[in-house]
């Protein structure tokens, strides 16, 4: 099945200048780039966007990198885009990242992580209306 799934090239990543080596992977995986705007994420938008993480430790520190500085957000599209693109970003902490994986290769920690991607159908819905108007999404 085709789907869409939603991607943030986070702040580390706009920080190094490596959005377009990050794209080129994407690119090369397969994934059209339906969508894509750089954006300084606001404090209350990123305590909105990882609200499920609210109880977690690492909360308040994760909200105030990722509008630390701008991010790329992206639709992708694919066949499969929400595991697919969760498979070429790899596991969450670089350490454990596949060889191959954009997180392997670029990210320097856990908390910098340098990308982010839907986990389900039911969040890539509600992440990409998060940034995107449907006029702005051209597949
Ligand atoms: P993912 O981005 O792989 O979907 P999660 O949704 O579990 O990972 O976590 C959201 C983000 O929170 C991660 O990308 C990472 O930047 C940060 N994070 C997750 N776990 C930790 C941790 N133990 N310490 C610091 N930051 C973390
Ligand atoms: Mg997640």
């Amino acid at each position: 099945m085709i789907q869409r799934t939603l991607s943030i090239l986070k702040p580390d990543a706009t920080d190094r200048n490596i959005t377009g080596e990050i794209n080129g992977m994407i690119e090369a995986a397969g994934f059209r780039i339906i969508a894509q705007k750089r954006v300084l994420i606001t404090l209350d938008q990123a305590r909105k966007f990882y609200e499920v993480h609210k109880e977690r430790p690492f909360y308040d520190d994760l909200c105030a990198f990722l509008s630390s500085a701008p991010t790329v957000v992206q639709v992708l599209e694919k066949e499969n885009a929400i595991n697919d693109y969760r498979t070429l970003m790899g596991a969450t902490n670089p350490a454990s990242a596949d060889e191959g994986t954009i997180r392997k290769r670029f990210a320097p920690s856990i908390d910098k992580n340098s990308v982010h991607g839907s986990d389900s159908p039911e969040n890539a819905a509600i992440e990409i209306k998060f940034f995107f108007s449907e006029t702005e999404i051209v597949g």
